[in-house]
């Protein structure tokens, strides 16, 4: 009998992409996707040159042609990152994703190898599904509801006014400068689950960004790639409207100040497995998204990646904005009514 701490390497590593561990770290946003490669800055030395690491994404390894001068694959990864041996990097992939430890502690049996005759043998998307739909099912042990709420936020501070909220949608969102505790000095934004419960609060900087500074902060554990910002009051509006999806949090209240309630954030450029699944489940054959990012560069790269995966189920457009570096924040009710006819 295995003892109880044997992991089996193999089962964790398919189980797991670079992507989801990426996500895991919410480093998706520095990378740039070009074909099968993503690059950006090394996270393990930290460094700033943004080709210097780069991760081929069907073989799910990675390289730093910089400092560290070495590569791998996704537990060589967690290893360095948290400084910890191959055995501690699948533990902490374990818990991160939710696999299932009996799974990955079995010696490999053949419990689903053997060529059973089930019907979806002859799927046509066979080789990459089943990796897939693991990590979905088993990382989807959903961010736990918070048992205490932020009391007394400010909701007059000045960066909101900054921001172009106003008054109404600052209280409507629950957005406020918080002076104590784990956001204190910065603007706490309630995040909620599907169901209306509050699962987090993301800290935005209301000020200038320095070395050192993160322009948000969000508790340690919470997965924001399991949520998607305002999605709880998005599926209550109507069924033929159709759903924007926009990147951050400002994005999303400032259109829905505007106008068009029907809209969620993804609280960055990408879209986690879980959150097209979210996306999957509250939508249907008949409904319209519109992909709206910031019209830079991760936005652009961002956007066609998205819209791709979404035209699978619903019916999808991208909107792209006219100016360089222009954001959902910046278009007019005007604009935002022409955007949804
Ligand atoms: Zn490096």
């Amino acid at each position: 009998m295995p003892k109880s701490s044997f992991v089996d390497f193999k089962a964790v590593k398919s189980a797991i992409t670079m992507e989801h561990v990426l996500e895991h770290y919410d480093l998706m946003g520095q990378f740039k996707r070009s074909g099968d490669s993503l690059s950006g800055p090394c996270p393990i030395h930290k460094g700033d040159n943004p080709t210097q690491f780069r991760v081929s994404i069907s073989k799910s390894i990675w390289n730093c042609f910089s400092e560290c001068k070495s590569g791998g694959n996704v537990l060589d990864f967690i290893a360095k990152m948290e400084n910890v041996s191959i055995h501690g990097a699948a533990l902490k992939a374990i818990e991160w994703f939710g696999l299932d430890k009996e799974a990955m502690q079995a010696k490999t049996d053949d419990g689903d190898g053997t060529g059973q005759d089930t019907p979806k043998n002859n799927a046509v998307d066979a080789p990459t599904t089943p990796k897939k739909q693991a990590v979905v099912a088993d990382a989807n042990t959903p961010n736990p509801p918070l048992k205490f709420r932020l009391e007394k936020l400010a909701h007059d501070h000045p960066y909101l006014v900054e921001r172009g909220l106003t008054l109404e949608t600052i209280v409507d969102f629950g957005v406020g400068y918080c002076t104590k505790g784990m956001m204190a000095e910065r603007i706490a934004i309630p995040i909620h689950n599907p169901e209306g419960q509050v699962v987090a609060y993301a800290g935005r900087w209301p000020g200038e960004l320095s070395e050192g500074t993160p322009k948000y902060k969000v508790p340690q554990g919470f997965r924001k790639s399991l949520e998607l910002f305002n999605l709880d009051r998005a599926i209550k509006e109507p069924q033929d409207l159709p759903l924007v999806v926009v990147e951050g949090f400002f994005g999303c209240m400032k259109l829905h100040q505007n106008g068009c309630r029907k809209v969620i954030a993804l609280m960055g450029s990408s879209m986690s497995l879980a959150q097209e699944e979210l996306i999957r489940k509250h939508t249907d054959r008949k409904s319209r998204v519109i992909v709206l990012l910031d019209e830079d560069e991760a936005g652009r790269a961002g956007r066609e990646d998205i819209a791709g995966r979404l035209a699978k189920f619903v019916f999808v457009t991208i909107h792209a904005l006219d100016t360089e570096g222009r954001q959902p924040d910046d278009l007019t009710p005007e604009e935002v009514a022409a955007l949804l006819v």
